[in-house]
């Protein structure tokens, strides 16, 4: 019987993958599963997509049911936040006073959404948590206005699900269209053409400057009618218990392509991890689903001594309304964009081109056979054929 215990804080996607990893990997220790929130480990997509839209049930975003917990002999402490880590001594401090000692730990604390400091802005909500995603379903059963503070991924699937209870809603963008930041001008008017069609009154180039009882007030003097203000402009690391613990954090808690953090016997894993990606050459930090999805087990496998770098490349897909689509890769800011569309329906292909003509990103919407493909050329690493300019 193996006497050491291994310890994972932060009870989310990447948390409950990397202890179930441990176990599918043979290891017979004991496995501490940390999580300050009162749930069982959950995937937070559906938060905006199909429960908010009343079309799933709560439970449905678990990651396994409770008993899988027992079976696998992983102790899940929810509702615990752990409160210090002393990588010395090699121990855990958890809020309710007890302490674990740990082998190896590995630190999964996700990320926290960003307040804006906009007058008036205790009167929003966010949407991080299944309790957020609970408050704002109700909220819209309820139906009457609906303001929606940045048009990000967040924001953007919070209005389709607005919509889909009947609610009128805003959806206010500091930029020039839905998601400029992350896919560029062209192809957020497109998400912009495809909100206006389903009846939501997108106010770009917006600045908020207030909200006020029922009112959104904007900087020049727009009133905007709410019920409910929902706030989407991003999410920080949670580094808190890392930086308190003295590892070196930039932009979420630092690690090498195996996960493990400046500090001997601690990785890190998902939304907090900034990780050294091998094809990037330089670190990563990915806020994506399938990057917890991944790299909790492949933490896990570093944690069991495994020697394989985390080298996926980033991934993330959407839906909104009748839009599904799928990014991969990670373009830079002087990246030439090609579009490719095969008809007029919504669907198409994009590829984001560095100066040597390879792919660094591509997407598609619709299109749901082309992933791969696209995946394939940005790790050929070639200069892609004209065809494809
Ligand atoms: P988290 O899911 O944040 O889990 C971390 C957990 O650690 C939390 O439960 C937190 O409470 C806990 N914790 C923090 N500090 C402590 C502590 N000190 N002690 C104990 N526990 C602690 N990605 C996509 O690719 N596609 C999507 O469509 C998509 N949709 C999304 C929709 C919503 C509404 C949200 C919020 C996110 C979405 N994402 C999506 C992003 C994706 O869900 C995240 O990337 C993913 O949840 C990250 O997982 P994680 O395990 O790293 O962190």
């Amino acid at each position: 019987m193996n006497e050491e215990t291994f310890v994972i804080v932060g009870a989310g996607l990447a948390g409950a993958k990397a202890a179930e990893t441990l176990r599918a990997d043979g290891f017979d220790g004991r496995v501490v599963l940390v999580g300050s929130e009162h749930e069982l480990p959950y995937e937070r997509p559906p938060l905006s997509k199909q429960y908010l839209a009343g079309e799933a049930e709560r439970d449905s975003a678990h990651v396994h049911p409770r008993e899988f917990y027992d079976e696998q002999r992983i102790e899940l402490i929810a509702g615990v936040a752990a409160t210090e880590v002393d990588t010395a001594e090699h121990r855990v401090g958890l809020a309710d006073g007890r302490t674990v000692g740990y082998e190896r730990l590995l630190i999964a604390t996700g990320a926290t959404p960003r307040r804006p400091p906009i007058d008036g802005i205790d009167r929003a909500l966010t949407l991080r948590t299944l309790p957020d995603a609970d408050a704002l379903r109700a909220a819209f059963g309820a139906g009457g206005n609906v303001a929606v503070i940045g048009a990000g991924w967040i924001g953007c699937e919070v209005a389709a699900a607005a919509r889909a209870h009947g609610c009128e809603v805003a959806l206010i963008e500091r930029g020039a269209t839905p998601l400029e930041a992350v896919l560029g001008s062209d192809l957020g008017a497109l998400f912009a053409d495809l909100h206006r069609s389903h009846g939501v009154n997108l106010v770009t180039g917006a600045a908020v400057a207030a909200i006020e009882g029922d009112r959104v007030r904007l900087a020049d003097g727009t009133e905007i009618a709410c019920d409910t203000v929902v706030v989407g402009v991003g999410v920080a690391p949670d580094t808190r218990l890392a930086t308190a613990a003295g590892l070196e954090v930039d932009n979420g808690i630092l690690a090498d392509e195996h996960l493990r953090t400046s500090a001997a016997d601690v990785f890190a894993a998902g939304d907090v991890a900034n990780a050294v990606h091998p094809h990037y050459g330089r670190r990563v930090r990915v806020e994506h689903w399938a990057n917890a999805l991944n790299q909790g087990p492949a933490a896990a496998r570093s944690m069991l001594g495994g020697e394989e770098a985390y080298a996926k490349l980033p991934y993330f897909f959407s839906d909104q309304y009748e839009l599904g689509m799928e990014y991969i890769g990670l373009h830079g800011p002087t990246d030439r964009l090609v579009i490719r569309r095969p008809g007029d329906e919504l669907a198409l292909r994009a590829l984001w081109l560095d100066a040597a003509d390879r792919v660094t990103a591509g997407m598609h919407i619709n299109q749901w056979d082309s992933i791969e493909e696209i995946e394939r050329l940005i790790e050929s690493g070639e200069a892609v054929a004209e065809a494809f300019r």
